[in-house]
């Protein structure tokens, strides 16, 4: 198998893609115009973030503390809650619950924990069918894609390439519009939802102290999923429990400001129970699948458990040159952009995934925009430690960084050999910026040497 360093790599080459970065920057540049506008509705949004940051810092201090008292509470609500170490597990309980209801048809909104557990991938092989229905996943799942954004999941699609596709898949008139094929897809999802046996949901939010699942979404598809189906899964990952209801004022806005742009979204929902007996709609069943996946770890590490605090709200994606360039597919992670590089490594091993943290120019825009404050450049430089005091750089480059940390650390060094000799040793890496650029021929003399020749 290839190695993972050679294939992002390979992959990298998708900067030099005109219509794929014109693309990505259009959506992007639509998504810097709406967070403007977005940010209008606070007065102080640092203020938010620094409260935003120190609530969740509390948080993952004391995880186990408010998961329970999540469990206590959901279990009086009648919900069922299944604790899941890891991916295999989630899957496991999840298939169970499944087979207990005799489904075969699910419709599932957005949930980037079903990505990381390759939820469809699981139950498609075990006979099931999984329908997304939240409109970019969709679009990915019938392009037979992944998300390609933790928020904006077909980002890199133009609506012409929708229209392609939806052509190529379901014979739609080649030059539809964006609001014709919306309304293709509402009448396709419509059948899916009343037919469907299971709704499955993420949870932007678990609140402990109501025993309940919050959710914010634009599209209604995550109501839709938990309004007709028998049965309502909601998985999510540990860290997104939030003490009280009385903190959802502070995170649905800061989520939809940096998230979408919006001052707020559109539907904000709290499930704290399935059907009650005097409701006439809703779920007979619900059940909470609360994934750990190394993230007991992470809260662990001295620095590291920051990367806890995530909202998932993607602005550090779409502030990241290096993200802007290469877009989301070639870190080959459900996780990209800089919170990728971050956690990945801890969730999937760092022997294959540390190089991540390497592609990085560690301006800092990542943490500047990030809600709850991050210290995003600061974990990835971390993480590069981490590596490297495992000796875990190839011979070459580790011999490279010793022989370049020699030369640079006095003048003396560097004026030992001339240029001529410099750029023969150049021409032996000659692309140690990649293929696509070149270095500039080093000087015949340094600027000091000429100096002082020119003034003998
Ligand atoms: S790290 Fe911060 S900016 Fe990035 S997705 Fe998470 S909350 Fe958003």
């Amino acid at each position: 198998m290839a190695d993972l360093k050679d294939i992002f790599l390979d992959d990298s080459k998708i900067a030099f893609d005109k219509k794929h970065r014109q693309t990505l920057n259009f959506n992007i540049s639509k998504y810097d115009e709406a967070v403007a506008k977005g940010k209008l509705r606070y007065r102080n949004m640092n203020l938010a973030k620094e409260r935003a940051s120190y609530l969740k810092g509390k948080i993952v201090a004391n995880l186990a503390a408010y998961l329970e008292e999540f469990e206590k509470n959901a279990q009086k609500n009648n919900i069922e809650v299944i604790w899941a170490r890891d991916s295999k597990e989630a899957v496991a309980e999840i298939i169970k619950v499944l087979k207990a209801a005799e489904a075969k048809l699910l419709v599932k909104s957005k949930s980037m924990i079903s990505e990381e557990i390759e939820l469809n991938e699981n139950l498609e092989q075990s006979g099931f069918e999984p329908v997304e229905t939240d409109l970019g996943e969709f679009i990915v799942q019938v392009a037979g894609e992944k998300p390609y954004h933790i928020l904006t999941p077909a980002m890199h699609k133009s609506k012409e390439d929708v229209a392609g596709l939806f052509h190529e898949k379901f014979s739609t008139p080649e030059n539809s519009t964006p609001e014709e094929l919306t309304a293709f897809v509402r009448q396709v999802l419509r059948k899916k939802f009343t037919s469907a046996d299971i709704g499955v949901t993420g949870s932007n939010f678990l609140v402990a102290d109501v025993g309940g699942v919050a959710l914010t979404e634009n599209e209604g598809n995550g109501l839709m999923s938990i309004s007709f189906p028998k049965v309502h899964i909601a998985i999510t990952g540990i860290e997104k429990i939030i003490p009280s209801i009385h903190d959802l004022p502070l995170f649905f806005p800061l989520l939809s400001a940096l998230g979408t742009g919006q001052q707020v979204t559109v539907y904000n929902s709290l499930i704290t129970s399935p059907k009650r007996k005097n409701e006439a709609g809703g779920p007979e069943k619900m059940v909470v699948v609360l994934l750990d996946n190394n993230r007991t770890e992470i809260a662990r590490q001295e620095e590291h458990y920051e990367a806890l605090k995530c909202l998932r709200c993607g602005a550090c994606l779409n502030a990241c040159p290096i993200y802007k360039n290469i877009g989301g597919y070639t870190y080959n992670t459900i996780y990209s952009g800089p919170i990728g590089s971050v956690i990945t490594p801890f969730l999937k091993g760092f022997d294959a995934y540390d190089h991540l943290s390497f592609a990085s120019t560690l301006c800092g825009a990542c943490s500047d925009v990030c809600p709850v404050k991050i210290p995003l450049h600061k974990l990835l430089l971390l993480n590069r430690k981490k590596s490297i005091e495992q000796h875990r750089g190839s011979f070459s480059w580790n011999t490279g960084m010793k022989v370049y940390q020699w030369a640079f650390k006095k003048r003396k060094n560097l004026d030992l050999v001339n240029g001529n000799v410099k750029n023969a040793l150049l021409k032996t890496n000659k692309n140690i910026l990649g293929k696509e650029k070149e270095l500039p021929p080093v000087a015949h003399h340094s600027f000091s040497t000429e100096w002082k020749i020119n003034n003998k």
